[in-house]
């Protein structure tokens, strides 16, 4: 297993200096970062050339993360809008292609957060699952997994649960479509947290951690000890990545509903010290040593 982090931990935007970033984590102890996998659009080709140099110096992987915007939701009703999806995460791709990054994460196939509006699920499963067919083939050129993060009923309607994405990966039946897993929203969905991880064998592609309040892993209540066991269980070699967000504001704080801050009112230097009490703890709970 690599563990790693979301940038975002340490600002409020969705926003950050990558560079700044890598070097960070992987001070703090990180094998993976993670990123907006947006801003590699904003960024130039030799901004990229410069952040793919960074992270091979520093041997980190680096992981993109993306909710894609409604009016780029590739299972929505509105065909156009779902071309549009499409394209947007194939721009993606050939950014990460060039950035050496070969993990998408998240919500891809429809948009975050979502709207509620379309409840019509098996309509847009099917949506989805046509449009995930036609980026995988992209993907699997590129070598890029696809990870499909399952998160709660609050988030989408289409994978609450890791036996629906498992069916979702099914239907699109390509190696490259995978699942992300994070113990936030199974902590609200899965009857059992190490038991949905099983169920997900092969399928897992990706993993985010985090308390059931998103705190750091080791600041709750989720078992994490049989975590580890599951995960060693199905012979889970792939990324770890906390999502952390425990300070108020931003786009950030409203996007994720941060409405106190869960950090003790720790400052800069309190920040790193305890993520990295908790990627001691969570490499401990994982790897059983
Ligand atoms: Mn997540």
């Amino acid at each position: 297993m690599k563990f790693g982090t979301l940038f975002a931990y340490w600002t409020q935007e969705w926003h950050g200096d990558y560079v700044m970033y890598a070097r960070k984590v992987k001070q703090l102890g990180f094998d993976i970062l993670e990123l907006s996998a947006g801003d590699l659009l904003l960024m130039s080709d030799a901004q990229i050339a410069e952040l793919r140099a960074v992270a091979k110096d520093l041997e980190l992987s680096v992981s993109s993360n993306i909710g894609p915007p409604k009016d780029k939701n590739v299972a929505s009703a509105d065909p156009a809008i779902r071309e549009e999806g499409i394209r947007f995460l194939t721009q993606i791709m050939r950014a990460m292609d060039k950035l050496d990054s070969r993990i998408l994460a998240g919500v891809l196939y429809t948009c975050w957060p979502y709207e509620f509006i379309d409840l019509d699920k098996p309509a847009v499963w099917a949506r989805g699952v046509e449009s995930i067919k036609k980026l995988g083939k992209t993907a699997q050129d590129l070598g890029i997994d696809l990870c499909l993060e399952v998160v709660n009923r609050f988030e989408t309607l289409v994978l609450n649960t890791a036996a629906e994405g498992v069916a979702f990966c099914r239907d699109v039946d390509l190696p490259c479509a995978k699942l992300l897993l994070d113990t936030f929203h199974m902590n609200i969905e899965e009857d059992n947290i190490a038991e949905a991880i099983r169920l997900s064998g092969n399928y897992l592609g990706h993993l985010h951690v985090g308390e059931g309040n998103r705190k750091l892993p080791g600041q709750g209540s989720l078992p994490w000890e049989e975590i580890g066991v599951a995960l060693r269980e199905i012979g889970y070699d792939k990324g770890v990545v906390m999502e952390p967000f425990v300070k108020m504001g931003g786009r950030v704080g409203e996007d994720i509903k941060v409405w106190r801050d869960l950090s003790g009112g720790a400052d800069a230097e309190e920040m790193d010290t305890q993520i990295t009490a908790s990627l001691v703890y969570l490499k401990c709970a994982f790897t059983g040593v």
